[in-house]
């Protein structure tokens, strides 16, 4: 009998080596077949062609025997990860062999559903690949953030669970870009140390969500406590430390397979099908053949205006991209304003996206784009005359001619185009105007007609009623602040200014007390009920100081540091950007369009006064460029007489004018004692100047001091 057995196994192992060497021989002809395909028109996939194949290989296999939905569960496998190596090589996958080696983050441990995802994706993937388990998203997306990791994927929503909230902030938030997506099978299975039987389970562990679906099953289950545990991964980890007989984890069967572990049951979750969509994500973006099917997601910000979501979405239906996805998520520190996120199919660089996305632009007050990768999801209804080819063997080796293939043909001028994220102007060749005929376009009134309104809580700057921000020139201790910010409250003003990061002609002088200082304003702002606007000097620091400040201030001096302008358009956060001191108004409103391009439309200007040849004010306050930028752009217009004239005595005087002139608000510096300002003490106001000028000034709101 045994040598029986053995006579049978070792025949079996003879078969599957055959299996195996099958597919080494299919997978050498498909590398073949994507060699071809980099040099020809064909495009990547045909749904009805791979359907054919299916049928006709299901068929086969009924005929010699063998089961039909086996066949077709397999073959299913097969073709998906040909496509897949296919993908990769079109995107030029292979020079990225050229690395040795990348690392991917996952979070949870291995076996855990993000670790499958993972590993399933980068299966193909030419370079040596490392898995690195996370303890959270956030500690994950950071390490691709610092460069420690080069990949990280992110289980983003659930068929049955709904979207993960927490992953959409974090994608809001960090300046990543989605480069793929996964789309994973969720098999729930309850895991024990042995085969107990399900009465003597006392104690079951796993990830919140992963209990959650399980709550028919676990019902059932007599005194029996359910907790929750970081990941089912590590939940199954856990039990098999313990080696106690009445716990029990629930997991994946490879996770059982990994910690060696026991299935109980398989198939435990309320509903049978239940699936995962993860993205991947990485610091760039990945170059995208142009026959890879697609899809872009993006985030933006409605305006406040009426019916602002509609139009949004009336704008991608107009120029004919459909939306697979949307969702919606409270705008940070903004009650009651939401982000919305959007996936669509099809690429930056496709047919009607440029556009789309500039009317989106300037439709919106925030829009970041997330990426464009290749969609995971096959739609079945996509026209043949797009998808025209699959690399089954007939069609691999039939002639590239004919109907189809002419159909098939994508403009290809170029070949693969390196699409970056972030950007909503993806197209270079699509503007039909040259460029240097339009040296802004997003900040233009001929874009758009209506004057921007950027809203701070109750505070609305850009609208008929003058905002007056004022503060101290630098933050100097929390006692200063405090008076700064009780006096702004009481005189009736809209806003705290504060400087944190000093920039000062001299190195020696005061360089403010950086993020110690931003605490206080923060606090003095919080207790006044006043919103903030502070100055960034560095690209590095944007991220940070944009979590505290309501508004952050890009000073003169920075008004052509591109990168900071950049870096300020890529967060949602509104943007002062105070003229340069040798700035004509079309650079000040093209360096605006930095911002804007990026996809931040909440920007506001500052006039702060220019260079000029007289000395008797320490700079010359522009008014007239006001009067013209307001005619220029829909951007709102503050006036900063305080840096412009220098002199404590003339400010009031030119505060008012500005208003005159059509300025949509006015700020000043104060401060309770000028004399020992630690800098620009000449030109700051004491609260006594400062309450005559409020009380001269049209403004709507009452003092809060003659409120009571
Ligand atoms: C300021 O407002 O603190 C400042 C430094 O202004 P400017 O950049 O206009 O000189
Ligand atoms: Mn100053």
């Amino acid at each position: 009998m045994t040598e029986k057995l053995d006579e049978l196994r070792i025949r079996l192992d003879q078969i599957d080596r055959r299996i195996v060497d099958s597919l080494a021989e299919r997978q050498a002809v498909v590398g073949e077949v994507a060699k071809v395909k980099v040099d020809g028109a064909t495009v990547l996939r045909d749904p009805k062609r791979e359907e054919q194949l299916l049928r006709a290989l299901s068929e086969y296999g009924k005929n010699a025997g063998v089961d039909r939905h086996f066949v077709r569960r397999l073959y299913r496998e097969i073709l998906d990860h040909s496509l897949r190596s296919q993908q990769v090589h079109l995107s030029g996958g292979d020079r990225a062999s050229e690395r040795t080696t990348v690392v991917v983050a996952y979070q949870g441990g291995e076996g855990s559903y993000s670790h499958l995802a993972a590993t399933r994706h980068f299966e193909v993937h030419p370079a040596n690949v490392v898995y690195e388990g996370k303890k959270s998203f956030d500690s994950m997306l950071q390490s691709v953030t610092e460069g420690e990791s080069d990949f990280a994927i992110l289980p983003i929503e659930n068929t049955t669970a709904g979207s993960i909230n927490e992953s959409y902030d974090l994608l809001a938030r960090m300046n990543l870009v989605i480069v793929g997506e996964e789309i994973q099978r969720v098999d729930h299975c309850l895991l024990a140390i042995d085969e107990v039987p399900l009465s003597h389970i006392r104690r079951v562990y796993s990830h919140p969500v992963a209990l959650a679906q399980c709550g028919g099953f676990l019902s059932a289950l007599r005194e029996c406590h359910v907790e929750a545990f970081n990941d089912t991964a590590l939940s199954a980890a856990k039990i098999k430390e313990d080696r106690d007989l009445s716990q029990a984890a629930i997991a994946s069967a490879e996770a059982a397979r990994l910690y060696d572990l026991k299935i109980l049951r398989t198939h435990i979750a309320d509903q049978k099908e239940n699936y995962t969509r993860m993205v991947v994500v990485s610091r760039d973006p990945i170059e995208l053949d142009p026959r890879i099917p697609a899809k872009t997601s993006l985030l933006f910000a409605t305006r406040h205006e009426h019916g602002a979501l509609a139009s949004c979405l009336n704008i991608l239906h107009e120029h004919g991209l459909n939306m697979t996805k949307l969702e919606s998520r409270p705008r940070p520190n903004t009650p009651w304003e939401y982000i919305f996120y959007v996936d669509f199919e099809g690429r930056l660089d496709g047919v009607g996206t440029g556009s789309a996305l500039q009317s989106l632009s300037s439709a919106t007050g925030f829009l970041k784009v997330l990426g464009t990768y290749p969609s995971r999801i096959p739609k079945e209804s996509e026209p043949a005359a797009i998808f025209a080819q699959s690399e089954s063997p007939e069609s691999s080796s039939a002639p590239r001619s004919g109907p189809a293939a002419t159909r098939a043909a994508p403009a290809r001028d170029g070949g693969s185009i390196r699409v970056k994220a972030g950007s909503p102007r993806a197209e270079e060749g699509e503007a039909r105007i040259p460029v240097t005929k339009q040296p802004y376009r997003l900040a233009s009134r001929v874009t758009r007609l209506k004057d921007t309104l950027i809203r701070f809580g109750d505070v609305e700057l850009g609208g008929d009623v003058p905002v007056v921000i004022a503060g101290p020139c630098a933050v100097e201790s929390r006692e200063q602040i405090q008076n700064c910010a009780r006096e702004v409250k009481e005189q009736g003003g809209a806003m705290l200014r504060g400087g944190c990061f000093k920039p000062r002609t001299s190195p020696y002088s005061f360089q403010g007390l950086g993020f110690e200082a931003l605490d206080l304003l923060e606090e003095a702002g919080r207790e006044f009920g006043l919103p903030i606007v502070t100055e960034v000097l560095h690209p590095a620091d944007v991220a940070r100081v944009a979590h505290q400040a309501d508004f952050l201030q890009i000073g003169a001096r920075n008004m052509q540091n591109f990168a900071l302008l950049k870096e300020v358009g890529r967060i949602d956060r509104p943007v002062m950007l105070k003229r340069g001191l040798t700035a004509t108004v079309d650079e000040w409103l093209q360096a605006a369009e930095y911002i804007l391009a990026q996809g931040n439309q909440r920007v506001v200007l500052c006039e702060r006064g220019i260079r000029t040849f007289e000395q008797a004010t320490r700079n010359t306050l522009d008014l007239s460029a006001v009067v013209v930028a307001r005619e220029r752009t829909h951007l709102p217009i503050v006036v900063d007489p305080s840096h412009a004239v220098g002199v404590r005595r003339w400010i009031p005087t030119m505060a008012e004018a500005s208003l005159a002139v059509g300025a949509h608000g006015v700020m000043l510096e104060i401060h309770p004692d000028p004399n020992s300002a630690l800098s620009d003490g000449p030109q700051a106001l004491t609260f006594q100047d400062f309450e005559s000028l409020m009380k001269r000034l049209p403004y709507c709101v009452p003092p809060a001091a003659s409120l009571g």
